[in-house]
């Protein structure tokens, strides 16, 4: 049987990673990977919609996310940001509201306490340090309860808890509002900076896996496509990975996949009752992301809806054949992106006029090495499992941007983690 100084589980970014630093470090590092492809949660398919490629995953990044600007400048991969629009457009329940701001003049009094309550409450948190540590209890329930706790109304209450709601990838009564307000401590309390972070960043000229490519490249490692791994058990001198086509024995094992995946791989010993436990319950990010091509829309449309099926709709390009949008809902089965008629009715409730004449979506919930999107935690799972998802169990490590500090969930928490368990494996002894 083969040996490796280190076994990296799953070639997304914070497998990538770590395999690259383990490599640069002296390190022998096998990859495996479940899928035919590298980047994990980032998948960018050339081409796809009107000649224009579409990153089904990750897509976004700011210069704020230091880890993942770091190797942007280390490899000199291109990204543009991202055009703004002339003005962003409401949707009221499918009813495309005309004036600038999205509540009436006699609503004006409540935006600003929304504004205020958002910015105060992300001033109570130190991004770089674990939330569950901070005395933020308040904070980590759900979008719904930290609406009302703060005296949210009107629009304004259902403007804020739909964009909570969209940056989480969960609905109101599941996701856990520390979680949201992580993302806007984390740009400083900007609020247009997390606007940015959501939706309106840079992109990637050549995809998110350019620079998975690159990562990948420079580190060397070998890798193992088509390998979903089975089994990981430690003893006294190594651990035994099962894969699908293999058997492999390793020093150290570090998992990055998703927390949802871990119940599927058989443990010896078994993983905490934290991490079983988190593995069950999964994270709150359940929604879904939805391309669509269309017809008779404004061509830098940026839409933020509420009592709508998406609660984001924007333009990324015009192709000959129409506006490439880029759409988000709450929940994975809120439009059925398999059928043209029913994408058109919900990019309808933010351009009436609109033709859609295709679409693409990956079911992210669905897939079996994902079973989510991005790993928003549900309301109090920070107080349970913010520390647990990250602690190494005897030669077994874990990353994954899930266990990252101030940018998890993101492609920079990724990088983050990868960087943090490439470490943590280093110093072991
Ligand atoms: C639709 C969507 C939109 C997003 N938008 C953004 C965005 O705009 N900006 C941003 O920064 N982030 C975004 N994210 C989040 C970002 O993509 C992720 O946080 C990041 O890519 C996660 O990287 P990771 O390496 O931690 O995990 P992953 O990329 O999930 O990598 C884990 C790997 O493990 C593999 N695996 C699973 N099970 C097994 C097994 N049994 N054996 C072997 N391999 C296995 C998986 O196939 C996968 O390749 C988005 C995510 C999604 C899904």
């Amino acid at each position: 049987m083969d040996r490796y100084d280190v076994v990296v589980i799953g070639a997304g970014f914070a497998g990538l990673t770590a395999a690259r630093d383990l490599r640069e470090a002296g390190k022998s590092v096998l990859v495996l990977e479940a899928r035919d492809r590298i980047g994990g949660s980032t998948w960018y398919r050339p081409g796809a919609l009107g000649g224009f490629g579409l990153e089904m995953g990750g897509t976004w990044i700011v210069p704020e996310q230091t880890h993942v600007w770091a190797e942007v400048q280390r490899y000199g991969v291109p990204v543009k940001d991202s055009e703004l629009p002339e003005r962003m457009t409401w949707s009221d329940h499918g009813e495309v509201l005309d004036t600038l701001l999205p509540v009436p003049a006699e609503e004006y009094g409540a935006l600003e306490h929304a504004v205020r309550s958002l910015i105060e409450a992300g001033e109570r948190l130190d991004p770089m340090r674990p939330l569950s540590e901070q005395g933020l209890e308040d904070l980590d329930v759900t979008i719904r309860q930290w609406a009302d706790n703060v005296g949210l109304t009107g629009n304004a209450r259902e403007l804020l808890m739909s964009w909570f709601c969209g940056c989480a990838n969960a609905n109101e009564d599941t996701g856990s509002a520390l979680d949201v307000i992580r993302w806007l401590a984390s740009m400083d309390n900007s609020l247009w900076g997390m606007v940015q972070a959501s939706v309106l960043g840079y992109t990637f000229v050549n995809g998110t896996v350019s620079l998975a490519e690159a990562i990948r490249q420079d580190g060397g490692a070998d890798l193992e496509l088509s390998s979903p791994v089975r089994a990981v058990e430690a003893d006294d001198e190594g651990v035994t990975v099962t894969y699908e086509g293999g058997q492999v024995r390793a020093d150290r094992v570090l998992m990055t996949t998703a927390v949802g995946v871990w119940q599927d791989i058989r443990f010896t010993p078994e993983l905490s009752a934290a991490k079983q436990a988190m593995s069950k319950e999964n994270h709150a990010g359940q929604g879904q992301k939805v391309w669509a091509l269309a017809r008779n829309v404004p061509e830098d449309i940026s839409g933020f809806g509420w009592g709508t099926s998406f609660d984001y709709v924007g333009a990324m390009e015009t192709t000959d054949e129409g506006v490439v949008l880029v759409c988000f809902a709450p929940e994975h089965d809120r439009v059925d992106a398999t059928d043209l008629a029913d994408v058109q009715r919900a990019v309808r409730e933010f351009a009436p006029e609109a033709e859609v004449v295709g679409a693409e979506s990956h079911d992210w919930v669905n897939d079996e090495y994902n079973k989510g999107l991005w790993s928003t935690f549900r309301a109090g799972q920070f107080a349970k499992y913010e520390i647990a998802v990250g602690e190494p169990e005897g030669r077994v490590h874990f990353a994954g941007s899930h266990t990252a500090r101030r940018w998890r969930t993101f492609i920079d928490g990724a990088i983050e983690s990868g960087k943090r368990g490439a470490a943590e494996i280093l110093a072991a002894r």
